[in-house]
């Protein structure tokens, strides 16, 4: 259940309760990783959706203990990929996504989601489904009193060009919509891009002023977060875990200002940072690196943005820091006017 709690544990309810009074921003968590399980259950049903062989949904849908592999970490998606086919069930998400986001104390959401799955889900245009991502998302963070920007997000792989370009015609299409604020790269990092994906990247944050955030280093690969800086303009990396191990590289990202988005939880049970090493979030803060912690696919932990940032204590951040995390967060906003 989304906030991370149990809710027969009334002294955790208090604790909780207390925690999500401070303000927050979350600028790095999937849609469709924010979605309480009930919902997911309930919309399965509701869309009678065939599940694939061999995916149980007890054993399959949330990933709360540590994973052996990346892979075995994303399995939910077998799953979270085959919905929402009703433009209703997508408002019955956001609605609990953004439910979720106020039990938390999150003021102001960077949400990130792969259009193009949508627009297949609802037999509809490009165009037609990212509309309806703005409109829906609009509607519930309105209604729960939350700044929100969506994130684009592009999969790694053979067709990432292709997948860009269609994501940026659609937004052209609809007048380049101010609730779009960023592009995100995301997907397996040991499958290969096109070798022109990079520039499309900078070729769109030129011109329609979109921020840049790349998922990178988080399987290991340093030279993905030298890329997601140096070739993708990068202004944020997600996880970009590998570069703890590389000064040269912490220090560029200190010089240039480049943030990384830490998520304590999911780099736990991704195995991106293994249980036996430390956190490189202290790398970071020793090289004057930006971080800003967030929560990635909450639900699917069954944590919160409140449980990462306690996280984040044990891992090595310092109350200090959690007292400026809101402040760190607007400043690395794609989120333009933020108050
Ligand atoms: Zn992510």
């Amino acid at each position: 259940m989304q906030g991370g709690v149990s809710r027969g544990n009334e002294a955790e309810q208090g604790k909780a309760k207390a925690a999500s009074a401070r303000d927050r921003g979350e600028l790095h968590v999937h849609l469709n990783g924010a979605i309480p399980a009930p919902i997911i259950r309930e919309i399965l049903a509701d869309e009678a959706t065939e599940l694939p062989p061999g995916f149980l949904i007890e054993r399959d849908l949330l990933r709360n203990t540590p994973c052996q592999s990346l892979a075995s970490y994303l399995t939910p998606w077998q799953a979270l990929r085959l919905f929402p086919k009703k433009r209703e069930n997508l408002d019955r998400i956001s609605s609990a996504v953004f439910a979720g986001f106020v039990e938390n104390g999150v003021r102001f959401v960077e949400l990130r989601s792969s259009v193009l799955y949508l627009a297949h889900l609802q037999n509809c245009s490009p165009t037609q489904a990212l509309e309806y991502l703005i409109e829906s998302t609009r509607h519930a963070a309105h209604c729960h009193g939350i700044r929100r920007g969506l994130i684009l997000t592009v999969t790694r792989g053979d067709y990432g060009a292709v997948c860009l370009s269609t994501l940026l015609q659609a937004y052209q299409d609809l007048g380049e919509p101010k609730d779009v604020v960023g592009l995100d790269l995301a997907g397996d990092e040991e499958i290969a891009y096109p070798s022109e994906l990079p520039s499309l990247f900078r070729k769109a944050k030129d011109r329609f002023g979109l921020g840049v955030t790349i998922h990178a280093g988080e399987t290991g690969r340093v030279e993905n977060v030298r890329a997601a800086v140096e070739l993708f303009g990068a202004d944020r990396i997600g996880h970009g875990t590998a570069a703890g191990k590389d000064p040269h590289l912490l220090d560029k990202l200190g010089k240039q200002d480049i943030c990384i988005e830490v998520c304590p939880i999911s780099n736990r049970l991704t195995g991106a940072v293994p249980f036996d090493e430390a956190h490189p979030l202290q790398e970071f803060r020793r090289f004057g690196v930006p971080f800003v912690i967030c929560s990635d696919n909450p639900a699917i932990h069954q944590r919160g943005l409140v449980d990462d940032q306690t996280i984040a204590l044990d891992e090595g951040l310092t109350a200090s820091d959690l007292d400026q995390q809101y402040e760190v967060a607007k400043r690395y906003s794609f989120i333009r006017d933020l108050d």
